[in-house]
């Protein structure tokens, strides 16, 4: 049986600053508040991609919404501080509601 993975969001910060923004292309800094996206990439492998908090888009949002639900139910790795996770998900809900208001 054929069974469809969906990638997986959490909140976190970039590795280094030679992870691309799947979006931007550009490279977060260090540190730098990010989505983490695990993606499958082939049987049982996963990718971790990364999209900056600044390229959060409503479509962007949609699909995390599609695998979490609202942004409090985002995930985060390991060590995140409140803060920022508090700002990363008032970015997503912002997305997902300018979705739903589009
Ligand atoms: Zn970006």
């Amino acid at each position: 049986m054929l069974v469809r993975r969906r990638n997986k969001y959490s909140i976190g910060r970039a590795p280094s600053g030679r992870a691309r923004c799947r979006r931007c292309k550009s490279c977060p800094p260090k540190g730098a508040l990010v989505i983490v996206i695990s993606a499958f990439v082939r049987h049982n492998r996963r990718a971790r991609l990364y999209r900056c908090v600044e390229c959060i888009t409503p479509a962007f949002a949609q699909t995390v919404r599609e695998a979490h639900g609202r942004a409090r139910r985002v995930p985060a790795e390991p060590g995140m501080d409140q803060e920022a996770l508090a700002e990363a998900r008032a970015q997503l809900d912002r997305a997902m509601d300018d979705g739903d208001n589009a």
